[in-house]
Formats: C-alpha cells, structure tokens, sequence
C-alpha cells in the first residue's frame, strides 16, 4: 500500500520539481498538486505537466493532501506555514526539505501547534535551481534525514520513511540540532569556504590579467561548481544554522593557521601526515557509494 495518495509540493524549484517528477515515476497513482510563489514557475509546471493540479497558493494547495512537503528556502517555511495553518486536512502530516532542521522545526511547530510535523532533509542536490533543474533519480541512494520532533507518532515517521525509501532514498532519523552540527561540517562550511575562495579569487583577478578563469582546472573550478550554488538558499542556510555553522568554522579556522604555520616553518611531516589523512577520507567516500571512483570526477579528458 502507498503511504501517501494525495501529496501537495510547495515550491517547484530543483528538489521540488524533481520530488514531483520522482512520485509520479514511482508512485504513479498519487494526486499531486503543486504551487510557487512565483507565477511563471507556475506556468512552468503546468507546461511540464509536473502535477495533477497546481494551485495558486499554498493555502489552495494543501486542502486535501495528506502529505504536505515545504519546498522552498529555509527562511520562507514559517511563512508558507502560516499561509496553510487554516486549510491543512484533518490528520494531514506536514515536511520540509530544508538544508537546515532545528529553526525548521521550530518555526513550523509555532506555526502549526497540534499537526504533525516530521521535517526531513534529502541530502541530493546539485548547483541548478528552478523547475527546469529538476530530475527523478535525484533521490536514487541518497540520504535523506528525518528530524522528528520527540513525541511524534512512530507511525507517521514510519510513512514518511516508507515515502522517501520508494522515491529511492537511504532513511536516516536523527535530531534536529544533530543534523545541524553533521551538515554545517559536511556541507555548509565546504560552500562557505567555496563562496569565500571564488570571492577571492575574483577580487585578484586584476592582479592575475585574467588567469585565474584561463588556469582554472587547478582545482579552482570545482570551487566554483560549488560556489554557483542558490544565493537566497545559501543565504538562509547560514542565517539559519549560525550557531553550528561559527562553532565549525572556529575550528576550520584554527586547522588552517597550523598548516600555515607548518609552511611558515618548513614543517613537511606535518603537511604530509595532513594530506594523506585527507586521501583516506576520499577513499571512503567513495567505498561509502557517495561519489564515483574514476578520476577527476569521471570527466572526460578526451
Ligand atoms: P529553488 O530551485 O530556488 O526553488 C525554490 C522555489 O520556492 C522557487 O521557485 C521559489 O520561488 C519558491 N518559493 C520561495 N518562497 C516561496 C513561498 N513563500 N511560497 C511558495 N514558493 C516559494 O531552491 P531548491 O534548491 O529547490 O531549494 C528548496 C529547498 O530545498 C531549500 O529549503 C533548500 O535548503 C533545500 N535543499 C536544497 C538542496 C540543493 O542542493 N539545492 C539540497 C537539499 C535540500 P521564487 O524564485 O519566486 O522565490
């Protein structure tokens, strides 16, 4: 049995146009209904035939779903939270996608008191944005982390777990402020770094008649995969996450000033034993299935 009929996705943008477009490959009969804040992403949706039914707001959109997934950036959920408060259907559970879970789960728990709340995090992504962006395997073997608030009903997160597993994904259930503290070292401070290397390295490009674009595959060019990431999310994520986020960074901090002492002073041992310590962890990575084994990312150096 499905665990879900009538799904509502608020928000159409990468992960919410490819979670339409993963139920109807996976569970065809479900009802979907979709809506954005922006009318063209609207039409966008309806062009690509995305949903059963998009609403023009996320009021509209909820009425009768059974499952209620908040699509948009992390700073927008408590408001698309009140929008819904009136017209949720009885029993209804309401997630998120959001990069971030502690303030999730705390502004829709004000804003939804009595509904049950099981916010989630699909760690899939890619530096895209918009309905265009969107793909159905996205979700194929990736994680996707449940923060159930304590109390939730063993039965709801065991449907919401049923939903992600049949979009593909690995269910993971952890703590909200847990989740906060594992992302902001595996994914927020990487993008904070790659933001602050691109920055860089453009205010130097004066000094570097241009070389730092014509030279790029040094490695500065995966920065700026990164770094081409959504600003409006990106911007909430660390607005959101700040506490887990300066904690990180005090601590990337500090690791940088002992390499640049290490170099300062000619300290080899400490560099290598650094560096290779780093080539284990990508081998790990990749035994762990989050990234492929060819070299250079599987480009082809044809
Ligand atoms: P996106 O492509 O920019 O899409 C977000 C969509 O939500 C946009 O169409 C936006 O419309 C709409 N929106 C904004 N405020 C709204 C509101 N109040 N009501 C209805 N719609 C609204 O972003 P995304 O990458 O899909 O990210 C969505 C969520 O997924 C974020 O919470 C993010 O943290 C999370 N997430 C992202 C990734 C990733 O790699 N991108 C991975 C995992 C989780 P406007 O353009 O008009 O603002």
């Amino acid at each position: 049995m499905l665990p879900f009929a009538r799904v509502a996705v608020i928000g159409c943008g990468l992960i919410g146009s490819s979670l339409l477009r993963a139920v109807r490959t996976h569970m065809p009969t479900v009802r979907l209904t979709a809506t954005d804040a922006d009318p063209a992403v609207r039409a966008r949706v309806v062009e690509l035939q995305l949903a059963d039914d998009v609403a023009d707001n996320a009021g509209a959109a909820v009425v009768d779903a059974d499952l209620v997934v908040l699509c948009v950036p992390v700073g927008a959920i408590g408001a698309v939270a009140t929008e819904i408060a009136g017209e949720l259907a009885p029993g209804a559970i309401v997630s998120d996608v959001g990069s971030v879970k502690a303030s999730v789960l705390a502004d829709l728990s004000a804003a939804l008191p009595g509904v049950a709340i099981i916010p989630a995090h699909p760690v899939a992504g890619t530096e895209r944005s918009g309905p265009d962006a969107g793909f159905p395997s996205l979700f194929h073997q990736r994680w996707c982390i449940l923060t159930p608030p304590e109390g939730a009903d063993e039965a709801d997160i065991a449907r919401l777990a049923a939903f992600w597993s049949r979009l593909g994904s690995n269910v993971e259930t952890m703590d909200a402020r847990h989740h906060d503290l594992v992302l902001a070292v595996t994914s927020h401070i990487p993008h904070l770094i790659a933001y602050s290397i691109v920055g860089t390295a453009s205010d130097l490009e004066g000094v570097t008649n241009s070389e730092v674009i014509k030279f790029s595959a040094g490695g500065f060019r995966d920065f700026t995969r990164i770094a081409a990431s959504d600003p409006v999310m990106w911007r909430d994520v660390f607005l959101s996450n700040k506490d887990a986020v300066l904690d990180v960074l005090q601590r990337v901090t500090e690791d940088l000033t002992a390499l640049q002492r290490a170099i300062r002073w000619g300290d080899g041992d400490t560099l290598h034993d650094r560096f290779a310590a780093s080539r284990a962890i990508r081998r790990a990575v990749i035994d762990a299935g989050q990234d492929t084994a060819a070299p250079d990312f599987g480009r082809d150096h044809k």
